[in-house]
C-alpha cells in the first residue's frame, strides 16, 4: 500500500480557509448615483469583505471617476479597493503613470483587464496602446519593480479575467485557458470569472486549467439577477447567453419581490454549487445595489474569518486591525 500523499490527506488546518469575499462596484455617473454607492458601500462594509473592485469604463471613458472613488475607498472606509485597468484606450505610457498613481495613493490590488474592442480599430489600437491583458499584467510589474523600496508594505496583488463561458473572440475554451496560463505566467496572482449561469462550466474552466498548469486562485464572479430586464442586458454586455429556465422562471414573477427572490435564489444555487466544486471565494457583482448581494450572502452563510471592526485613523488611512480571529459562519 502506498504512504498517503499530501495532495490526497492535506492537514487538517489547510483545509478550512475561510473563504474570500468581495464586491465590484462601478463608478458613479452622477451625484444622485453617488449618493447611492455610498449608502451601498457603507451596507457592504459591514460584512468585512477581503475587497471591494472599481471598474473601469470602456475605453477609460470614466477613469477620473474610477480613481476618484478609489482614493475615497482608501480615505474614508476600512475597505480595500481592487482598481480594474484596461488597455483599451490608453497608451502604455498613460497606464503607467496610471498605475504610479494608484499605488502611490495605496492602492495594493490591480485587475489587469484588456477591456472591450471599440468599434473603431484605430480608436482600440492607437499607436502605443497595449494588445492583451497579460501585457498590462508585465506593465504593473515592471512599475511595482521601479519603486519596490516604496511597496514595503507589500508586493500588488494582480487579478485577471477567466471564463467559464468561452470568451466571445476566442475560438475555443482550450484558447481561453493558455490565455490564462500566459496571464499567469506574465505574473497574475489571481482570476475572477466572467458571469456563468451553469455551475458545471465555473467546474470545467477550473479543471482545464489546472491540467494546462494553471496554480492561481479561479474565483467565481456571481451576480443576482433579479429582473428579466437585467439579464438581457448583462447578456449585451457580456455575450454569455443567459439560462432559459431564469429567464422563464423571472418572466412568470408576479412582482419585483417575487423576481428578487427567485433571482437570490438562483445565485445561490449556482454559488454554493461552485464553492463545492472548491472555489476559494465569491466575487459579487453588485450592480451598486446592496439589498440583492446582501440577500445572497445571508443565505451563503460563508465561513468567514471573524474582525474587529477597523475605522479610518486621524490620518484617514485605516487603524491597524488587531489579530484575525478563527473563521467563523457570517450572516449580512
Ligand atoms: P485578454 O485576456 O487580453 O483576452 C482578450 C481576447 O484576446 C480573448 O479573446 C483572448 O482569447 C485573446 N488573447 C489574449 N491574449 C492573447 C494572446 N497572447 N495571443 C492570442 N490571443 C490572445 N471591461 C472593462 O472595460 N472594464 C472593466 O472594469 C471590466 N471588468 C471586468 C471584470 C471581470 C471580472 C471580467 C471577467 C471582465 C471585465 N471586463 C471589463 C470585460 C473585459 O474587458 C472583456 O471581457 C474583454 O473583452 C477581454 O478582457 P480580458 O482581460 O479577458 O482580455
Amino acid at each position: 500500500m502506498s504512504p498517503p500523499s499530501l495532495i490526497e490527506s492535506p492537514p487538517k488546518h489547510l483545509t478550512q480557509a475561510p473563504t474570500a469575499l468581495s464586491y465590484e462596484l462601478f463608478p458613479p455617473r452622477n451625484a444622485h448615483a453617488a449618493e447611492s454607492l455610498w449608502a451601498t458601500i457603507r451596507e457592504l462594509e459591514q460584512t468585512n469583505p477581503d475587497y471591494v473592485s472599481v471598474t473601469y469604463g470602456a475605453s477609460g471613458s470614466n477613469r477620473d471617476t474610477a480613481v476618484g472613488l478609489l482614493h475615497r475607498l482608501l480615505e474614508e472606509t476600512t475597505l480595500r479597493p481592487l482598481a480594474h485597468l484596461t488597455c483599451v484606450g490608453n497608451t502604455a505610457e498613460e497606464l503607467s503613470g496610471i498605475i504610479t498613481e494608484l499605488l502611490d495613493h495605496g492602492v495594493r490590488g490591480i485587475l489587469a483587464l484588456r477591456g472591450d474592442l471599440p468599434n473603431d480599430p484605430v480608436e482600440a489600437h492607437p499607436p502605443g496602446a497595449l494588445t492583451y491583458a497579460q501585457d498590462l499584467v508585465e506593465l504593473i510589474r515592471r512599475v511595482e519593480q521601479r519603486r519596490s523600496a516604496l511597496l514595503c508594505a507589500g508586493r500588488v496583488a494582480i487579478g485577471v479575467a477567466a471564463y467559464p463561458a468561452r470568451h466571445p473572440e476566442s475560438p475555443s475554451v482550450e484558447h481561453d485557458v493558455e490565455v490564462l496560463l500566459a496571464k499567469q505566467r506574465s505574473g497574475a496572482d489571481f482570476a475572477i470569472t466572467q458571469v456563468f449561469f451553469h455551475a458545471d462550466q465555473y467546474r470545467d474552466l477550473v479543471v482545464r486549467a489546472r491540467r494546462a498548469g494553471v496554480s492561481i486562485p479561479i474565483i467565481p464572479g456571481v451576480m443576482p439577477l433579479t429582473s428579466v430586464r437585467r439579464l438581457r442586458r448583462l447578456s449585451t454586455l457580456t455575450g454569455v447567453a443567459p439560462a432559459p429556465e431564469l429567464l422563464a422562471a423571472l418572466g412568470r414573477a408576479d412582482d419585483d419581490g417575487e423576481s428578487r427572490r427567485i433571482g437570490v435564489r438562483a445565485t445561490v444555487d449556482l454559488a454554493n454549487a461552485a464553492l463545492e466544486a472548491g472555489a476559494p471565494g465569491i466575487h459579487l457583482y453588485t450592480f451598486n445595489e446592496h439589498a440583492a448581494a446582501l440577500d445572497v450572502l445571508d443565505k451563503l452563510q460563508l465561513l468567514r474569518p471573524e474582525r474587529p471592526t477597523r475605522r479610518p485613523g486621524p490620518s484617514g488611512s485605516a487603524a491597524a486591525s488587531a489579530p484575525v480571529a478563527a473563521p467563523q459562519l457570517i450572516k449580512a
